[in-house]
């Protein structure tokens, strides 16, 4: 794992965890309308440019992940598709889609939470990111807050499953809508996402 590297107490190591935390909040707003909880935040010259969480389901839209959603609104914001100059923070690595984007997009770095072991393209199912024949490589940090990003995701797929005593484990969601209306189907984790 490279928790190491990301858990630091140097400055830049603390704003990493700074963004993190907001990623989180983007994630808890995922699972608020009943989706996965993965949240982003993109980052440019220290402030935060725009954010997403994921939101497939809901949108009907598969390309809907927390890191599209943050890459359209920031490069709606700049009026621009490339995102030179900024930073994507991610509770969950990346999945091959959305590492294409990242890449498209130009981003100069990619910080990410916990790893997806199912769907993970930035090392744990293959690693895109050190494709030397790919023409951008987006540097990228591992496991900051990865613990929490992941606990994150156990607690929500427990509570899909009715386990842990089937309680409300939902962090702020408890109080919000539901997903909508729409019935969501819960069959496995790996479906959904
Ligand atoms: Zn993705």
């Amino acid at each position: 794992m490279a928790e190491d590297e990301a858990a630091g107490s140097g400055e830049a190591a603390q704003f990493d965890r700074a963004m993190m935390r907001l990623a989180i909040d983007q994630a808890r707003n995922a699972w608020a309308v009943g989706e996965v909880p993965v949240g982003a935040v993109v980052v440019r010259e220290g402030r935060v440019l725009a954010t997403g969480y994921n939101q497939p389901i809901g949108t009907h839209d598969p390309t809907a992940h927390a890191e599209i959603c943050a890459l359209r609104a920031a490069s709606d914001l700049l009026a621009n598709y490339r995102l030179v100059d900024c930073d994507l923070y991610v509770t969950l690595e990346p999945c091959a889609m959305c590492a294409g984007a990242i890449m498209h997009a130009r981003l100069r770095r990619v910080v990410y939470g916990a790893r997806d072991p199912k769907t993970g393209a930035a090392g744990s199912i293959v690693d895109l990111f050190a494709e030397a024949r790919l023409n951008h490589h987006t540097e990228v940090t591992a496991g900051v807050l990865a613990d929490e990003c992941g606990e994150l995701l156990s607690s929500f797929f427990a509570e899909r499953r009715g386990g842990r005593g089937g309680g409300d484990a939902r962090p702020e969601a408890a109080a919000l809508p539901d997903a909508g209306g729409i019935d969501v189907r819960f069959d496995d984790e790996a479906a959904q996402r």
